[in-house]
């Protein structure tokens, strides 16, 4: 089955706005056993709309179109792919109707020959309710194929695409691909590779996908539905080979698996945060229900800060400076020392651009985890931009904690 995706809008071509609707697609249709064959970007021209829209009937069994349904007079989807259809647009009273109620519920006024625009589908084209906004969306049949066009905000496209146009895709074709994915932590995307590929070799028909960001990977198995056997069996066996460094199922980012390791134990954790600016505070409060583990973060940036929150000493700044392993070990003794804290995470870095030395490199910091008698501070230098050292540095120190807990099992 060929899936083919048109987005439209001058708008994300100018880079102003974010291309989520087709990630939010992929996504959601990768969950449900489908695969995009191909999508476009184009703008809001007539000409490029209609020479798209007619290659891409030409050759998909679904065409899906996002934005251009709006009522401003650039909104042009809705009345090219009319055209390209040859079924004339007509008024339909009911969708106008629906509109109105819409707007009255919100106390919203919209000028009539706006209104009236978005009340206009092409003949023979079912409307898809739009429970967040006014224009609908539309589902029109063609034989055995599709297009559904879809409007442009998220907060409109995607209640709708799940309540309303997922149901009549699975309807019109079964799904082909089943998939399998797993979090990975601590190993670069070419470890991993080596690690899964000659597990792989026992099973041509299942494919792998990397998805690498900062300190983590989601590992994506894919076969067609007929190999779902294979494919239980490939994805059971790619996990020896990377051990602890996947996480648990229910765990989709380290945060989450740190917080279940935590709470196991009904441990508490706290961490003190240079560089990272509450970056690993918000790591795991964005998993719901840290409050269970969770008591906070000193945002310890000024050296004053780590004196009078930590306890750093003077002396060790004066001599070591900041960015140190003597720092960073004395703001984990000061944070595990705090009543009620049993599990502790601190970091101490060089984020840049500027402030490295030949000494000091930009990237340079020191993680320190610890709980009770296991203390740990690591020197690491990443790589990157001011966000990408941020970003790994978080990763990197939560793991580290992970794997510390992982490592002393039961006997802590
Ligand atoms: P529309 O009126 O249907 O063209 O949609 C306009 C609104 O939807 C604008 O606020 C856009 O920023 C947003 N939008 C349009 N296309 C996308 C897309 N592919 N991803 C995310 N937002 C989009
Ligand atoms: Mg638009």
């Amino acid at each position: 089955m060929q899936i083919w995706v048109i987005c439209v809008g001058d708008e994300i071509l100018r880079g102003h706005t974010l291309n989520t609707n087709l990630a939010f697609i992929g996504d959601t249709l990768a969950r449900e056993g489908y695969s995009i064959t191909r999508e476009c970007t184009i703008p809001d021209e007539e000409n490029i709309i209609a020479a798209t829209l007619t290659e891409s009937l030409n050759s998909a069994d679904l065409v899906i179109t996002t934005g251009g349904l709006g009522p401003t007079t650039d909104d042009i989807t809705r009345t090219v792919a009319a055209g390209v259809l040859e079924r004339p647009l007509q008024f339909d009273p009911d969708i106008l109707a629906g509109i109105n109620a819409f707007l009255r519920s919100r106390n919203v006024s919209v000028p009539a020959d706006a209104l009236r625009r978005q009340a206009m589908v092409p003949t023979g084209t079912d409307t898809l309710t739009n429970a967040n906004g006014t224009a609908p969306g539309l589902w029109c049949q063609l034989d055995k194929r599709a297009l559904l066009m879809l409007p442009g905000p998220p907060r409109e496209l995607e209640p709708m695409f799940r309540t309303h146009a997922l149901p009549r895709i699975r309807q019109a074709w079964p799904a082909h691909l089943a998939t399998r994915t797993c979090e990975v932590c601590g190993l670069a995307e070419s470890v991993v590779a080596e690690r899964v590929e000659p597990v792989l070799e026992a099973f041509p028909e299942v494919r792998p996908a990397y998805c690498a960001r900062p300190g983590q990977l989601t590992l994506t198995l894919t076969a067609h539905t007929s190999q779902r056997e294979e494919l239980e069996r490939a994805f059971a066996e790619v996990h020896p080979p990377l051990g602890t460094h996947v996480l648990p199922a229910d765990c989709k980012t380290v945060g989450a698996a740190v917080g279940k390791l935590l709470m196991a134990r009904s441990w508490n954790l706290a961490t003190a945060e240079s560089c990272t600016g509450g970056a690993i505070a918000k790591a795991i409060t964005d998993v719901p229900g840290a409050s269970a583990f969770f008591c906070g973060s000193f945002v310890t940036y000024a050296n004053a800060w780590k004196e009078a929150c930590l306890g750093v000493r003077p002396k060790t700044l004066a001599a070591h400076g900041a960015v140190s392993r003597e720092t960073a070990e004395e703001m984990l003794d000061g944070l595990l020392a705090r009543d009620g804290v049993d599990a502790g995470i601190v970091v101490t870095g060089i984020a840049g651009p500027t402030g490295g030395t030949p000494d000091k490199p930009v990237g340079l910091v020191f993680v320190g985890t610890g709980f009770r008698t296991v203390r740990r501070v690591e020197r690491c230098v990443f790589p990157g931009n001011r966000e990408s050292v941020r970003l790994r540095t978080v990763a990197v120190a939560l793991n580290q904690l992970r794997q510390s807990l992982l490592a002393v099992g039961d006997e802590a």
